[in-house]
């Protein structure tokens, strides 16, 4: 498409968005009076106004029917999480039965680890990006520790090269390759939360996979944001938080994802809980533990319905958009971004503004990180003041994602507009 920078091209483009009026279903933080431009929808997406009647629900069958609300009321809380499978399977592209939605994400990181890290004195690698996430970090440190291995040798990180802010595919294949012998597990996030490069999974794992090993992927940047088909590029198990794209409120229950030849298998090895037992005999209360033949075998405890309320109302929502649309709008709405930046750069003669965040859209999500070499924390200053919520990491980069479901071309337009003013 052939874009403009001008406010009456963002409006008709706006005009033209099927998607447009889904930013009725949301609460936006107030600035003067009015709704902010709200871009940080990758650290905590907005509250979709419908939560509080899911969890209305919860708390009213809670009150009128107290422990029988696990059989009876609204949505038996015995059974809830069973019908979120299906719509958030849909969302991350794996069967039903290859999702469970439970706990937080560093702790169904740290699950996953426990069934897919089992090093031996052979292999004990874990190949990962560079500057992961700082918590999944930890979780590899500590893995790598508690199993008696020093994390210097045993975690290799992937770095870019010199003068590149991102990974090149073919690096990441060839350290998979060079350590191929002595790897236990290849495990990368699907999208880098600095830079917002999106990593390509379905290669990833097959390399993974001729070397032998496990690839698993934290999705807590990808999960709402990017098309996945984590069954078909046979992906062996991932995990997300449902806080950031995925709009389910601050520390909301999260999903894992096990690729059904593992998720089926009951012997495979994981901790266990009641939750996780044959639902025929969980209130036996007897002993040995015999898995649900799905990723539901993972799940520990019992699920909390007022946070799986919370996830079903962001849920609804992405059903009722349909995912290809949002994917569709994403894409467009991301590139007109690009294209404003750009533009201002033309401006400027010189490039102002250092776009980190790789220009091919296959290999990114919503997310654009901007490294300011001029004006930076002016700037940012700036939009906050307007009423635009960004993300400042230092020393100069701004971080913003022009989420689908709730922004406009004309947000998209209104930041440049501001920067431009600056500059
Ligand atoms: C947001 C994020 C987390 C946060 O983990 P919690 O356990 O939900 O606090 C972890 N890893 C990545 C890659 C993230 O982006």
């Amino acid at each position: 498409m052939n874009f403009e920078n001008s406010i009456a091209f963002a409006r008709r483009l706006d005009k033209e968005d099927a998607l447009n009026n889904f930013r009725n279903r949301f609460l936006f933080p107030q600035h003067n009076g009015k709704d902010c431009i709200y871009f940080t929808g990758n650290s905590l997406g907005l509250q979709p106004k419908n939560t509080l009647t899911e969890i209305q629900k919860v708390l009213d069958d809670w009150s009128a029917l107290a422990v029988e609300g696990h059989f009876k009321g609204n949505r038996p809380w015995m059974h809830f999480h069973d019908r979120l499978t299906k719509p958030l399977s849909n969302v991350v592209g794996c069967l039903p039965g290859e999702v469970v939605i439970m706990n937080s994400l560093t702790v169904n990181l740290h699950l996953m680890m426990v069934s897919f890290y089992r090093p031996t004195q052979q292999r004990y690698k874990i190949i990962c990006e560079a500057k992961a996430f700082p918590s999944d970090q930890y979780a590899f440190e500590s893995q790598v520790r508690f199993h008696g291995f020093d994390p210097d040798k045993a975690v290799i990180e992937v770095h870019p090269r010199n003068g590149e802010h991102t990974l090149r595919t073919e690096d990441i294949l060839a350290a998979i390759e060079e350590h191929a012998n002595e790897t236990a597990l290849v495990l990368f996030s699907g999208i880098n939360y600095y830079t917002g490069q999106y990593f390509d999974l379905k290669t990833i794992t097959q390399a993974a996979h001729k070397a032998g090993v496990c690839a698993g992927f934290d999705l807590a940047h990808a999960a709402g944001n990017v098309e996945l088909k984590l069954h078909e590029w046979n992906v062996d198990f991932a995990c997300w938080c449902t806080y950031k794209y995925l709009n389910s409120g601050p520390g909301a229950v999260s999903g894992a994802y096990i690729h059904e030849r593992f998720a089926t298998d009951k012997n495979f090895p994981r901790f266990a809980g009641w939750w996780g037992n044959n639902k025929q005999t969980r209130f036996k209360m007897e002993k040995e533990f015999d898995a649900i033949p799905s990723a539901e075998g993972w799940q520990l405890s019992t699920p909390p319905a007022l946070l799986l309320a919370a996830h079903k109302a962001s849920l609804d929502i992405f059903e009722e958009a349909g995912i290809e649309n949002i994917h569709a709008k994403r894409k467009a709405l991301t590139a007109y971004l690009h294209f404003i930046l750009n533009d201002i750069n033309q401006k400027n003669k010189e490039s102002t503004i250092e776009i980190l965040t790789p220009s091919n859209e296959e290999e990114r999500g919503c997310q654009v990180s901007m490294f300011m070499h001029k004006n930076g924390k002016e700037i940012f200053d700036a939009l906050t003041e307007e009423g635009i919520i960004a993300d400042w990491r230092e020393p100069n980069v701004i971080r913003i994602a022009p989420v689908p479901l709730y922004n406009t071309y004309e947000d998209v337009w209104r930041f440049g507009n501001i920067i431009e003013n600056i500059l």
